[in-house]
């Protein structure tokens, strides 16, 4: 546990009203870390402790949960991990961060979008014969253990803004940059654990199936279009299925506590930029549609956290390209600047991946 946690998790003033909860102080530099760690480590313990065979971590990648993942298990015994990531769809200080790590750890790059990924990973959970053959388990948010923990930082995040005298007359409103709703899931639970959150907003970029949804009632999952906010395209959240149930399947139960936005990739390049220019804080891509939505839809008597899930820095040539200025890297990034990458190529033909595990 204080492993897991072993970063601070600031809360820090942007401007009047909203605050941005930085979850990107870990050694990825992503709120991942938090989830990734927790899984390692709980997992480590119980191979540990059980004296199983061999562990293998099947674990689809938008761009951030490979490398949270992969540096969580790094040379942890009787563990592998595979970490399925779209090729060409990842920033390249993303790709550094899982690709050059070696040992335990084999990057995949497929040719397919992260849906694809995850649409494998899923298959070789249900093969009969694959799971015969090998012991797999997954590190996507689909597995409680990696987002459960994630509740913590809502908590932590709402002590901060209450101790800052923040929270006393004002109504909190959180505002999660969604892609696959591990994330913000996290929250809602922490609502139900009696987190005094009036209501949430989920903010998407133009993958926005759950947008879509909150405003017609029709989930239609469709094919994940890339954006500059690539952790976030995502075509048909996992969690999704986590939300429903929570709400016992209601609609109108659901947008009482969350509403949606949407942003296409020119409102997020304006909203780093004026947010920087006016402010001086630099947020990324995906922490900028978080600000936006909250700059957009707070009310009077309400006080709005987002959560600033990646550092800027990870997406070193797009943010600069928009702030037209340089963009300081954390020493954590440049180390993974300096490896090699290494990832083998496959299809996203399940037989492909299947043939590739059997042979293992
Ligand atoms: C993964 C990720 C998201 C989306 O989180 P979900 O839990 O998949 O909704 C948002 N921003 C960044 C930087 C991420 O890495």
């Amino acid at each position: 546990m204080y492993d897991t946690l072993n970063f601070d998790v600031p809360l820090v003033k942007v401007e009047e009203n909203i605050y941005s909860l930085e979850l990107f102080h870990g050694p990825t530099l992503a709120f991942k870390d938090v989830g990734g760690r927790f899984m390692a480590r709980l997992l480590s313990y119980f191979i540990r402790k059980e004296g199983q065979k061999d562990v293998n971590v099947l674990v689809a990648t938008s761009g951030d949960t490979g490398s949270a993942v992969a540096n969580g298990f790094l040379g942890v015994e009787g563990i592998h991990v595979y970490v399925l990531y779209p090729k060409g769809k990842v920033s390249e200080i993303q790709e550094k961060q899982f690709t050059t790590l070696g040992q335990n750890i084999t990057a995949l790059e497929v040719d397919g979008t992260f849906d694809d990924c995850q649409a494998l990973v899923k298959s070789a959970f249900m093969d009969k014969e694959l799971n015969d053959h090998l012991l797999l388990t997954s590190a996507n948010s689909i597995n409680v253990a990696r987002f459960l923990p994630q509740a913590f930082y809502y908590f932590y995040a709402y002590a901060q803004l209450k101790k800052m005298g923040q929270a006393d007359n004002k109504k909190v409103v959180v505002c999660v940059p969604s892609g696959n709703f591990g994330n913000i899931t996290a929250g809602l639970f922490g609502k139900q654990m009696g987190l005094p959150v009036s209501r949430f907003i989920a903010a998407n970029n133009k993958n926005d199936i759950f947008y879509q949804y909150l405003q017609t009632g029709k989930y239609n999952p469709r094919p994940s279009v890339a954006t500059i906010a690539n952790a976030m395209d995502v075509g048909d959240p996992s969690n999704f299925a986590r939300v429903l149930d929570l709400y016992q399947e209601s609609h109108e139960a659901i947008c009482r506590d969350i509403s949606g936005t949407t942003y296409t990739d020119e409102q997020i390049r304006e909203t780093v930029k004026t947010t920087y220019l006016q402010t001086g804080y630099l947020l990324d891509p995906h922490g900028a549609c978080g600000f936006r939505a909250l700059k957009e839809g707070l009310k009077e008597g309400e006080v709005g956290v987002f959560l600033e899930t990646a550092h800027p820095a990870k997406f070193l040539e797009t943010v600069e390209d928009i702030i037209a200025d340089k963009v300081t890297i954390p020493a954590k990034l440049q180390e993974f600047m300096k490896g090699e990458k290494q990832s083998l190529p496959l299809s996203k033909e399940f037989a492909d991946f299947k043939a590739y595990l059997l042979k293992l």
